[in-house]
This record gives structure tokens, sequence and C-alpha cells, in this order.
């Protein structure tokens, strides 16, 4: 089903790190790969991942896009069923009340 965004406090299910679990926090997720190949992962993953430096990332100055080598796009999630995200909305498709949800998750 499409995430409601709608609803204040909102919590997705399996919306955690894929590699270490952590959830409740803002995720990215590697642009223009296929959905059976995604991976959402927390700052520091995605960092270790991409080899860039988040030391100085806090969360009042959170970069939307992960670059160089790869560009990693937040992971807003688009459809759930049950505890799996089946679907990311594209970065240029987010809805407002969806950026609202994923700014309002803390970094780490
Ligand atoms: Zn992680």
């Amino acid at each position: 089903m499409m995430v409601k965004y709608g609803v204040s406090g909102l919590r997705i299910a399996g919306y955690k790190c894929d590699v270490c679990s952590k959830s409740n926090v803002k995720l990215w997720r590697l642009n223009n790969v296929l959905m059976s190949q995604q991976r959402k992962l927390c700052i520091d993953d995605a960092a270790r991942r991409l080899r860039i430096n988040v030391s100085g990332v806090r969360n009042s100055n959170v970069p939307r896009f992960l670059e160089p080598g790869r560009l990693m796009v937040p992971a807003v999630p688009l459809r759930v069923k049950r505890d799996r995200i089946n679907n990311y909305w594209l970065y240029d498709s987010v809805p407002e009340a969806g950026w609202r949800w994923w700014d309002s998750l803390p970094l780490r």
C-alpha cells in the first residue's frame, strides 16, 4: 500500500539501515538501481560505501545527495507491504509531505 505521509510522527516498519539495522534515522539509497538490488543505508554506512567523510555532518547541515562516486539519494518509501518497502519515490517526484517526513528524521 502507498505510504501516507500526512500522519504526524509516522514510523514506517522496515525502515532501517540494511547494514547496521539502525531505524528511525535518515536513510539513503543508490540512484538508478533496480529495486531488487536496492539497499537503504544510514549516513555512516553510506559514507563507508562511497568512501566519503561525513564526520562534519550534523542534523543541521544534512546534504540530501551524497557524492562523489555513485550518487545516493534520500530513501523515501512509496509503497510498503507488511514490513517490506516495495518501492521508493524518485527523488524529483517526492511529495512535499514525504520530504517533511524525511527531513524530520534524525541523522544518527
Ligand atoms: Zn547503518
